[in-house]
């Protein structure tokens, strides 16, 4: 390697230049860092991280096209807060003693000194830009949905990730039983048209002054019980002691089946209100379970919480689909006026790797160009393809094509696998002649047609054929 040469400027009044030998400042390696082009070592991954590639594709995009069928039908706008907030917004909303916020948030120094944050979750982003565009002067209540990738340094294990995706929907301005059932509704028929079977589990919480209350009972049930919990379970007696009850430690389990029961600490208004939402449950015909363990992890819920499992995968808590539930003193204690709210998010990394396993996916999309490859033979015929697969482009028939490759058994190769029901052969004789041959990739059958009525034709032959793959 050569030394680099540095020239260091004398005043203008001195003639004679000297040249000075600049040390290289040695910088540390970075630790398995290789020094030569050849024996770079391949990065990979960061832990708990996943790449989403090609062949998950149809997965994601179906998620998101139900979730944005679903939001629309509902009344629900799009809504995208930053990924990365001031880390206080966190703190004061889902409480500081919370697993998400003590344990799981990427917390950093900005450059510029700021602590900020990566979103662990949607809503309290929304709230904050509720607040801060001056939704409240809206109609209410604002219906928002929102998805996108969601960041927590949790313990990596199937179906837990560090990054993760969350569809949700937050209902911001009013308070009234319909609109918490509907957001159980928007949820639950996202979760049915895409062929889950969910259950949905419900308790209710109550207001500030009834968790206060149950929380002084719970902790002297649970400090009369010590010995029985878990090591984690025993700190959070003190710090956050309604945690307890979601913990799935098989020690835990029979202490938290005779613990008191919150439901039976609730104000009349917040039982008249939680009776409501599950009437209009029943008007709807969407079955629940009554769980009285059911909290939820962070500060900002009070009354209605909700869970979402799938039918017969509800042993484990990383089994759950989504959840959410009423927040009404969020925006207030973030700065803005007393406004009721409530929302959910799903998983959805785990609703898509229950799609993953199914069978019968009837409602999956298909890529736009997973039926039709165009193969071409020759100089002619490479260039006229160009121009044949623009105008069926601009006519709404996509294909897949490699006019790189010359060989037209390599093509076809390429159409096989990548399961074409039909492809379309232009040689230098279809040139001359202004023909094309449409090729059914099942049967071996050929038909030659004019390439005027190509794109009528393949409109046709291909309206009812399934991918192949
Ligand atoms: P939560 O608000 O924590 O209940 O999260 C709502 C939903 O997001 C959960 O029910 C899961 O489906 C999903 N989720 C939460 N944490 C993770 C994670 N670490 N990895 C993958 N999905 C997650």
């Amino acid at each position: 390697m050569k030394t680099k040469i540095a020239q260091k400027k004398k005043p203008a009044s001195t003639k004679k230049k000297t040249v000075e030998k600049k040390k290289p400042v040695k910088k540390p390696a970075e630790p398995s860092e290789s020094k030569t082009q050849k024996n770079l070592r391949t990065i990979s991954l960061l832990r708990g991280m996943k790449d989403i590639t090609p062949k998950d594709e149809l997965y994601w995009r179906t998620a998101y096209h139900k979730a944005e069928e679903m939001a629309n039908a509902y009344g629900f706008e799009f809504m995208e807060t930053p990924a990365l907030e001031e880390a206080v917004l966190f703190t004061r909303s889902l409480g500081k003693d919370t697993d998400v916020v003590d344990k799981e948030m990427y917390v950093f120094e900005d450059r510029d000194g700021t602590r900020v944050a990566l979103r662990p979750e949607w809503t309290a982003g929304a709230v904050r830009a509720y607040i801060n565009h001056g939704m409240q002067s809206l109609p209410q209540p604002v219906k928002v949905w929102n998805y996108g990738a969601i960041f927590r340094h949790d313990r990596p294990q199937a179906g837990r990730f560090r990054q993760f995706h969350q569809f949700g929907c937050e209902t911001i301005g009013q308070r009234h039983p319909c609109l918490d059932a509907e957001l159980i509704l928007v949820a639950y028929n996202f979760l049915k048209d895409l062929g889950i079977h969910a259950n949905v589990n419900i308790n209710s919480i109550g207001n500030l002054e009834d968790r206060q209350n149950y929380t002084i009972e719970l902790v002297g049930y649970l400090r009369s019980k010590r010995s029985y919990l878990c090591e984690n379970c025993k700190k959070r007696i003190n710090k956050n002691p309604l945690r307890v009850l979601d913990c799935k430690e098989e020690s835990c389990a029979e202490v938290i089946q005779e613990s008191p029961q919150i439901i039976e600490w609730l104000g009349e208004e917040s039982k008249t209100y939680f009776m409501k939402v599950l009437e209009c449950l029943d008007e709807l015909g969407i079955p629940y379970i009554l769980k009285s363990t059911l909290v939820r992890g962070l500060d900002y819920y009070c009354d209605t919480v909700f869970e979402f499992f799938e039918d017969g995968n509800e042993e484990k808590s990383q089994n759950a689909l989504g959840g959410g539930g009423r927040y009404d003193m969020l925006v207030e204690q973030l700065g803005g006026q007393p406004t009721p709210a409530a929302g959910f998010a799903l998983g959805l990394e785990r609703v898509i790797s229950i799609l993953r396993a199914k069978e019968d996916n009837k409602n999956l999309l298909e890529k736009p160009w997973s039926k039709v490859f165009f193969a071409q033979l020759g100089d002619q015929a490479n260039y006229k393809a160009l121009k044949l697969i623009e105008e069926m482009r601009l006519q709404g028939v996509i294909v897949r094509h490699n006019l790189a490759k010359a060989s037209l058994k390599g093509q076809m190769e390429t159409a096989d696998k990548l399961g074409a029901t039909h492809t379309l052969i232009l040689g230098q004789k279809e040139v001359h002649d202004g023909t094309i041959i449409i090729r059914d990739m099942d049967s071996g059958n050929q038909e030659i047609v004019d390439q005027n009525k190509l794109i009528a034709e393949i409109k046709k032959t291909i309206k009812t054929a399934k991918p192949r793959k």
